[in-house]
């Protein structure tokens, strides 16, 4: 389908409402809570609050003092505070070395210092306010007794101001004391008390409360408004405020002053003007007792049913109330210009600089309801909405784009985008429609090509590549093939909708209905955060960045999740997991107004160019500043042991550099512990460290609680620190040092006692021993001897055996072997000659045989003996085996052994052999040989072998050589 578009259908006039320069969140807006009697408050009047120097929040009430931890209330009564005549409170004065004074009913006055209560004699009536003068004297109003001054030490009460009922006591820089009471405002001089006339300009009316500004100057509630004093002159603070009841002063730190009044509940006096806070905008009740701004500047608001609390938290938001045509928000874009545009389910705002432009249809008197905004390429707007397709933002007028008349799939328009070739890619409840350069429409209806027409996102890759989420799954239009590719989630993954993308380096990330799908680009693999991974949620919106986090959007609330932890989970194989899945999720507790962010239309959550957070919810538009949430993280807190228990008993805390003595033999220890944070004392984790038993910190959690058993004697250092999540942990750890003592069994005297007995009596074990052994030792070693000797003689029998031959003793044929094999090669390089004769008895069988074989081993005898007698020096005869032997001529040739031979041969046949056997004629034949000519031993052998045989076929008894 081709249609050009015309512009200016329609026009539509701007509103634009100014909201005013922001530099407080208004008094509205501020995050609010309350605690009352069923969060632990003992009563519900709050008539003083107070934070001491280590960093607790005090509350007085009538029915005693509750100390607060962020956490929990820990109360103090007439039981834990002795000789307090009335658990009645009316007062807190903390003092600038960390003490508390608190005073109330029958004049009940108690110091709080080192952790106990030191009860101080009781003023003669209720007191209503405690000041501490410079002089370090203890002024006291009382209600109908006027004004005490009690001296530093003294026991004595001096009365100053008589039969009134005195409210507020205050020293100023000239140290005046001002006294607020039902008679009106006293100055004090030297102890004098004189009443303010009507010539300071004030009201004749009761002043209840007085407060001096930073500046100086002394500020006064009365009945009949607040008054601030100019060169002995009051003037009245706010005309607004002149018919008001003022109970209640705070000056906060952006110098802004803060009246609590007796029926109107709190106003504001800021440079935005007088602003109010009652009950009818969140207020417990609209009658102010005290009021405190805490060192986290959160305000704290004491009233007669609760205590209410306005913060700053890390999300804040916008609404309907601030000027956004609807509160159900279904997107946010940023735009180039630092502008933010909100898309709600009532019309479409656009956020600048705090100021709220609207855009309404002035003829029609009805707004559209937008599910998708876009930045165009010239700054203009494109915003898809639900009935009305696309419209068009530009130079402040909104007219239709495109939508179902002229050519769109629907008019459910859920996402845009503008692709790198200037093409409008326009996604819609049923099909995608692309928008060319030239106004041509494109459509991608093909089944086959888009399985689900159902199209919430849209994204182009670095290639180019347009990344369609639908209904059931993701497809990939390829930019060069212009085809589409269905992308497939595993199985496993169980995924369908997918609702965002997230474009990084090396990944696609995907928003699915069942977690965070991370796609790599080069492998094509994927990988799946969800509730099995340990995100709490399953079904995630879209995928915004900081630095070094993801942040989630999801239904329920904002997920934080660093990216390091993600990439740790989805690159360790399950059962290698040792860290599990950290991450902070952000609700109502933090600022939210409704943890619902919503999605399955894009942009649903934006990175702003200012460096902010915002996310689609359903009440407003949310925004964090990631810097300023961490900033806020590294606040100093302080951390504080609270309770040290020993095998169950509540222990007494030491004071600061001393250490408790623990009995002998206590087994079980625990400590409870605190960072004392009143914005997000939930998120809080805490270390512990035991120096003595293990010095390394042990995580703990959100745990608040650290218990040790069976720890043996010795001297032990107990350290908490706590810190917020992705911080640094807090350096001002605190510190209990502990003493367990030995028994006596456990003590060193008695260990080095029986120490010195086991010794001795392990030393003459020892000596005894010792000499015991020695003499198996000496027989021993005898035997090892003889053994040695009779082992060796063994041995060398051995080595004899295997070289010699039993019957004659001659070296046999072993040791031949070897001579010739060692000898042979040495006699061929020096070039020497080397002679070998083989000789074999004649007919020898025929002598076993004829004979007998003891009469042949006789013969072999013989013979031996003859060769060796008559043998020169340098010649070695072996036994080679059975009847032959073998002859070596070192240094001879053939023919010289020769001569020896013949010779040998003759004196065997000349010999008598009769004493062997009678008739017994032996003769020897002899076969010869040497090396002249001939390389390996082998060789030579076998020629005196072949001479031997020669001599055996020439007829025996004879010596032949070859
Ligand atoms: P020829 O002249 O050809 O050497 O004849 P011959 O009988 O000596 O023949 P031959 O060498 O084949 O036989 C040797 C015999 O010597 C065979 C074997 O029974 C005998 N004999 C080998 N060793 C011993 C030994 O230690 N003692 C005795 N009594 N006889 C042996
Ligand atoms: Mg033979
Ligand atoms: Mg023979």
């Amino acid at each position: 389908m081709m249609k050009c578009l015309g512009i200016l259908c329609s026009l539509f006039v701007i509103f634009v409402c100014e909201a005013q320069e922001q530099t407080r969140l208004p008094l509205s807006d501020y995050f609010s809570e309350t605690w009352n009697t069923r969060s632990g408050l003992p009563h519900n009047s709050i008539n003083s609050v107070a934070q001491t120097q280590d960093g607790y929040l005090w509350i007085a009430t009538w029915e005693g003092l509750a100390r607060f931890n962020g956490q929990e209330f820990k109360l103090f009564t007439r039981s834990e505070i002795n000789n307090l005549p009335d658990s009645g409170l009316r007062t807190l004065t903390p003092t600038d070395d960390g003490d508390l004074y608190i005073a109330g009913s029958r004049g009940g006055v108690s110091l709080y210092h080192n952790r106990l209560w030191d009860t101080q004699f009781s003023a003669a009536g209720m007191v209503n306010h405690l000041f501490k003068s410079k002089d370090n004297a203890l002024w006291l109003a009382l209600e109908n007794d006027g004004v005490f001054y009690r001296a530093a030490n003294s026991k004595k009460d001096i009365s100053i101001i008589k039969n009134v009922s005195a409210y507020r006591i205050i020293e100023d820089a000239s140290n005046i004391i001002w006294a607020a009471t039902s008679d009106g405002l006293y100055k004090i001089t030297d102890k004098h008390a004189t009443l303010v006339t009507p010539e300071y300009g004030l009201p004749n009316s009761p002043v209840y409360n007085l407060l001096i500004t930073r500046d100086g100057q002394l500020l006064i509630g009365s009945e009949k408004g607040a008054y601030i004093l100019n060169n002995e002159h009051f003037e009245p603070v706010d005309p607004q405020l002149s018919t008001e009841s003022i109970s209640s002063l705070l000056e906060d730190d952006h110098g802004d002053l803060w009246f609590g009044t007796i029926n109107k509940g709190v106003f504001r006096l800021s440079p935005d003007g007088l602003e109010q806070l009652d009950s009818e905008n969140g207020l417990p009740a609209n009658r102010i007792l005290s009021m405190l701004q805490d060192r986290e500047n959160s305000i704290w608001i004491g009233t007669n049913a609760g205590l209410f609390r306005l913060r700053e938290a890390p999300f804040s938001y916008w609404t309907k109330k601030r000027g956004l045509a609807g509160d159900y928000v279904r997107t946010v874009l940023s735009h180039s210009d630092g502008s933010l545009w909100i898309g709600s389910s009532t019309g479409l705002n656009r956020l600048n600089k705090n100021k709220i432009t609207s855009f309404t249809d002035i003829n029609k008197d009805s707004s559209y309801s937008v599910l998708s905004l876009l930045e165009g390429k010239n700054g203009e707007v494109l915003l898809g909405t639900y009935t009305s397709g696309v419209l068009k933002v530009e130079n402040g007028v909104i007219t239709p784009y495109l939508n179902r008349d002229n050519g769109l799939g629907s008019n459910e328009v859920r996402t845009l985008l503008l692709d790198s070739k200037n093409r409008l890619w326009i996604g819609t409840a049923s099909g995608l429609t692309r928008v060319e350069e030239d106004g041509t429409l494109v459509q991608f209806t093909n089944k086959a090509e888009l399985p689900s027409g159902f199209v919430m996102a849209l994204s182009e890759d670095n290639q180019g590549n347009i990344w369609v989420g639908t209904g059931i799954g993701v497809v990939v239009f390829d930019i060069i093939t212009e085809k589409f590719t269905t992308l497939s989630f595993p199985k496993s993954f169980a995924a369908e909708y997918a609702f965002g993308f997230y474009i990084d380096k090396d990944y696609m990330w995907m928003a699915t209905d069942r977690g965070l799908v991370r796609y790599t680009y080069t492998t094509g693999e994927m990988a799946i955060l969800g509730r099995e991974q340990g995100l709490p949620v399953d079904k995630l919106f879209q995928v915004v960045a900081t630095e070094k986090s993801f942040w989630l959007s999801s239904n329920r609330g904002i997920i934080q999740i660093e990216k390091k932890q993600i990439q740790y989970i989805l690159n360790t194989d399950a059962e290698k997991k040792v860290i599990p899945l950290e991450y902070q999720l952000y609700d109502e507790g933090d600022g939210m107004l409704s943890a619902q962010a919503n999605g399955g239309s894009t942009p649903s959550a934006t990175a702003h160019n200012d460096g902010t957070l915002w996310f689609a919810t359903a009440k407003g538009v949310s925004s964090v500043k990631p810097a300023r949430l961490q900033a806020s993280t590294q606040v100093s807190l302080p951390t504080i042991i609270e309770s040290f228990y020993v095998d169950g008993k509540p222990t007494a805390l030491p004071l600061d550099g001393e250490s408790v003595l623990l009995p002998p033999g206590v087994s079980r220890l625990s400590f409870q512990y605190a960072g004392l944070s009143f914005i997000m004392p939930q998120r809080l984790n805490f270390q512990t460290r035991l120096e003595g038993f293990n010095n390394k910190w042990v995580n703990r959690q959100h745990s608040t609680t650290a218990e040790y058993t069976n720890l043996p004697a010795g001297r032990y250092t107990f350290m908490v620190r706590a810190g917020y999540p992705n911080a640094k942990w807090q350096q001002n750890h605190k510190v209990i040092s502990f003493v367990i003592q030995a028994h006596f069994w456990q003590k060193m005297s008695f260990k080095l006692f029986v120490f010195f007995i086991l010794t001795l009596t392990v030393y003459a074990i020892y000596k005894y021993r010792l000499y015991h052994y020695k003499q198996v030792e000496i027989k021993l070693i005898s035997r090892v001897e003889s053994q040695t000797q009779d082992l060796q003689k063994q041995a060398d029998a051995f080595a004899y055996q295997a070289t010699h031959d039993q019957l004659t003793d001659m070296p046999n044929r072993r040791a031949f072997d070897s001579w010739l094999a060692k000898n042979f090669a040495s006699f061929k390089t020096q070039n020497k000659p080397l002679a070998i004769a083989i000789m074999d008895i004649d007919h020898f069988k025929r002598i076993n045989d004829g004979w007998s074989h003891i009469v042949g081993d006789k013969v072999i005898c013989t013979i031996a003996r003859i060769l060796k007698t008559n043998s020169e020096g340098e010649q070695e005869i072996a036994r080679w085996g059975g009847e032959e032997f073998t002859l070596l001529f070192p240094g001879k040739t053939a023919f010289e052994a020769r001569v020896i031979c013949e010779q040998l041969r003759e004196n065997i046949s000349n010999n008598d052999f009769s004493t062997v056997a009678q008739n017994l004629n032996v003769t020897v034949s002899f076969g010869i040989s040497d090396s002249i000519g001939i390389n390996d031993y082998d060789r030579l052998l076998s020629r005196a072998d072949q001479a031997l045989y020669k001599a055996k076929n020439s007829g025996r008894n004879r010596t032949e050589i070859i």
